[in-house]
């Protein structure tokens, strides 16, 4: 076989990315744009010994799971990947990614995953579920001012006025946005001459509070005119806070140090169940709330609390998990890398009223292991000394690490803890599927993994896990 050749394909998997993936002759095949149940015929563009990447020449029978995306730019936006397949089938596909991670990289038998797994939780509408977007602004080859989304692996701006995965009032704030622009002289930014202002547009929705926050990111400490934004932006039902983020570096990262608030309020307010937050324009917070109210309802029940346990939540963001445990808990001990986020989570028990949830800056896999061995004096900085002790073999410890999943150092503390139970939520299959193999040989045995897709339309897929410590065998 060599570069050019045209064969039929039939599409069986998809890949991480979206892709079709299908065999032929021996050989593994990655197809863009082809989705599992197609038949194709294959173009080879780039070929390697095992496996080799293809483009759709023809689709001679097209899957059964096809729709038309709604969305009229999906193919070229960077942000949906499977759109084009029916949500039932996306579903499926997700629930076969979680399966194939747990036996591949986890070493779990398929008795042993289908023992374990529940069956996958989906949106009733897979559409309209995002609380934040973020809007790169840029221009077209006239000149005119384009706000969207990146096209895939490229910093073209695809122009959308309005995202079918984010809110409907989005698509109203970007026009007054532009109109802005025009009127005020404030210009785009460009990333390869890195002059210009206005760099992106991020809007949040508080699905429960209605609250809007505007910010905008510039390449500048200053907008031209600013109260014309504000004049532009205030009356929008809800609009609670409009914010101007400073970022001069030449970075992909979108927001910057320093944030000065414009109009309004510093912050919005939303809560999932009974928690409040506050959210600021730089809080990690979830992006699908109607998903995460299920994703920590489902933490919450494998943690099996009575409220008398003492509980760590590792990775715990602005104390979102932590806090709805706390309802449930004696006491909730947080631990986050962000220092922000901390002083956020602090902030964040205060306004719920909450006095059993403590919370601690600094990476899990030293926090932990430094209060586990350290002595008395760095228990007690770390805690206080009346709460250390139980902390030391705490009741149960939640994690929900960054894809990159846990380090060893943080898994071994944990098992050194000997919790009766350990609730594992994690945003990529395959590390977490390394860490439950850990976690296994150490003791731990998972005992339901429920997969909750927080990202319609995406490959995403989240995944919570309760694991149990294995009494060891006295022999
Ligand atoms: N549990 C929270 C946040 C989960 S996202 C929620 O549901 O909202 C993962 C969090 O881990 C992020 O807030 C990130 O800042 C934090 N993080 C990343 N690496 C870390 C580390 N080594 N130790 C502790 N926290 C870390």
């Amino acid at each position: 076989m060599k570069k050019n050749d045209i064969f039929p394909l039939t599409i069986t998997d998809m890949g991480t990315a979206g892709e079709g993936i299908g065999h032929y002759e021996g050989m593994t095949f990655f197809v863009s744009g082809a989705v599992a149940g197609d038949t194709i015929l294959a173009g080879v563009t780039k070929l390697k010994k095992k496996y080799g990447y293809a483009r759709v020449v023809e689709i001679t029978n097209p899957s059964e799971f096809r729709i038309d995306p709604p969305c009229s730019v999906s193919k070229q936006c960077g942000g949906c990947q499977i759109q084009h397949l029916n949500y039932e089938k996306q579903l499926e596909l997700k629930t076969d990614k979680v399966r194939e991670n747990m036996i591949r990289i986890g070493g779990f038998t398929e008795e042993e995953v289908s023992e374990i797994m529940e069956p996958i939780i989906g949106m009733e509408n897979p559409f309209r579920y995002r609380n934040k977007a973020q809007f790169p602004v840029g221009c077209d080859k006239n000149g005119d001012v384009v706000m969207g989304f990146y096209a895939v692996r490229s910093h073209r701006i695809i122009p959308v006025n309005d995202c079918l995965l984010g809110v409907p009032v989005n698509e109203e704030i970007l026009k007054l946005v532009k109109e802005y622009m025009t009127e005020s002289g404030a210009d785009a930014y460009n990333e390869e001459t890195r002059k210009g202002l206005l760099r992106h547009v991020l809007i949040r929705y508080g699905f429960t509070s209605k609250q809007i926050m505007v910010c905008v990111i510039a390449n500048g400490k200053k907008l031209p005119k600013e109260e014309l934004l504000v004049e532009k932006l205030k009356d929008i039902p809800g609009m609670t806070s409009i914010v101007l983020n400073t970022n001069e570096k030449n970075t992909n990262v979108i927001l910057g140090e320093t944030t000065r608030t414009l109009w309004g309020e510093d912050t919005i307010t939303d809560s999932i169940g009974n928690v409040k937050f506050k959210i600021s324009a730089k809080s990690f917070y979830q992006v699908n709330p109607i998903q995460t109210e299920k994703l920590y309802g489902k933490a919450l029940d494998y943690a099996d609390l009575t409220g008398n346990e003492t509980v760590w939540d590792l990775y715990c963001g602005i104390g979102t998990i932590s806090l709805f445990l706390a309802q449930k808990a004696k006491a909730v001990y947080g631990v986050e890398i962000v220092p922000q986020a901390i002083a956020d989570a602090k902030e964040n028990a205060a306004l719920n009223g909450m006095e059993n949830a403590r919370f601690i800056a600094g990476k899990a896999e030293e926090v932990l292991p430094a209060f586990y061995n350290g002595d008395r004096a760095v228990k007690q900085e770390l805690l206080g000394a009346a709460a250390a002790e139980g902390a030391m073999h705490p009741d149960v410890i939640v994690v929900d690490p960054p894809r990159k999943g846990c380090d060893e150092a943080c898994l071994s503390t944990m098992v050194q803890m000997q919790p009766k139970n350990i609730v594992y939520v994690s945003c990529d299959p395959a590390t977490l599927a390394r860490d439950l193999k850990y976690l296994r040989e150490h003791g731990y045995v998972p005992e339901k993994l429920c997969p909750v897709d927080q990202f319609p339309n995406t490959m995403h897929i989240e995944n919570v896990c309760r694991l149990t410590r294995m009494e060891k065998e006295k022999s």
